[in-house]
């Protein structure tokens, strides 16, 4: 695959079920930077079937965090991978502020910088009804919405025909939990993503409009990035 024309690297930060994973799927087929989605690599995990993978397994359907010292092995494997040379869309990770410094010291170490942090902005009561009925392709991580974004063919792949499933964590009561990690851990970033030393990465768009119109707001803000 070519060079992409603009390398950036991005994070996606905002709640499960807030667009993140179906955005960044949409802007790597235009812009070819890597989507570095911390959830598809630990499902991947899991399903190996090995000790660690059936611990993290344990903790994902519980809706609870990974430790970040996997998270930090995850992240230093993939990150100095040829994959991420030309970009990244960060999905899923940083979660917490250790994650979020660990990140800054992975990039000085890379000599690369930040590009900007977007914030989808959606109300928690939006949320489950994006989550029960969210379908992903496991292989691939391409995800669909039963109403909102169904499959050509109900419950198959439209690349591969192969079938959907439903997260075993997709379901109101870890929901529950994921959400009151996001508010206690994942959403004080924003705060973090505000001071000094980060000055103007803070983009936010409004994830609770359709589709096509976040994937446009997203779009200007990486249009936007010199
Ligand atoms: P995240 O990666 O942030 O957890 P996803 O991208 O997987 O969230 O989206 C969660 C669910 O909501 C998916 O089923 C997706 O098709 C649907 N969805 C995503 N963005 C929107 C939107 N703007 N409007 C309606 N449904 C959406
Ligand atoms: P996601 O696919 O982003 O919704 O993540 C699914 C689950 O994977 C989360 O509920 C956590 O259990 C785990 N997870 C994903 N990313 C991280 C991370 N950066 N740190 C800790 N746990 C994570």
């Amino acid at each position: 695959m070519p060079p992409p024309e603009k390398t950036f690297y991005c994070i996606f930060l905002g709640p499960p079920g807030s667009g993140k994973g179906t955005q960044a799927k949409k802007i790597i087929d235009i812009h070819h930077v890597f989507h570095l989605s911390t959830g598809d690599l630990l499902r991947e995990m899991a399903a190996t079937g090995t000790e660690l993978g059936k611990k993290v397994k344990g903790i994902m359907d519980k809706g609870e965090l990974v430790s970040n010292d996997v998270m930090f092995a995850i992240l230093e494997k993939k990150l100095l991978s040829p994959e991420c040379k030309h970009g990244v869309i960060f999905d899923g990770f940083p979660r917490n502020i250790a994650q979020a410094q660990e990140l800054d010291k992975m990039m000085t170490k890379l000599q690369k910088k930040l590009s900007c942090v977007i914030e989808f902005k959606v109300p928690d009561e939006n949320l489950i009804g994006r989550i029960t009925g969210r379908l992903i392709h496991e292989p691939s991580g391409r995800t669909y919405h039963i109403k909102n974004n169904p499959p050509k063919v109900p419950m198959k792949d439209d690349v591969t025909g192969e079938p959907l499933i439903q997260r075993p964590d997709d379901n109101v009561k870890v929901l529950e939990e994921r959400l009151k990690v996001y508010h206690s851990q994942t959403k004080p970033l924003i705060e973090f993503y505000s001071n000094p030393a980060h000055k103007g990465l803070l983009k936010v768009v409004i994830a609770s409009k359709p589709l096509d119109q976040v994937f446009k707001d997203v779009e200007d803000i990486l249009k936007s990035l010199p």
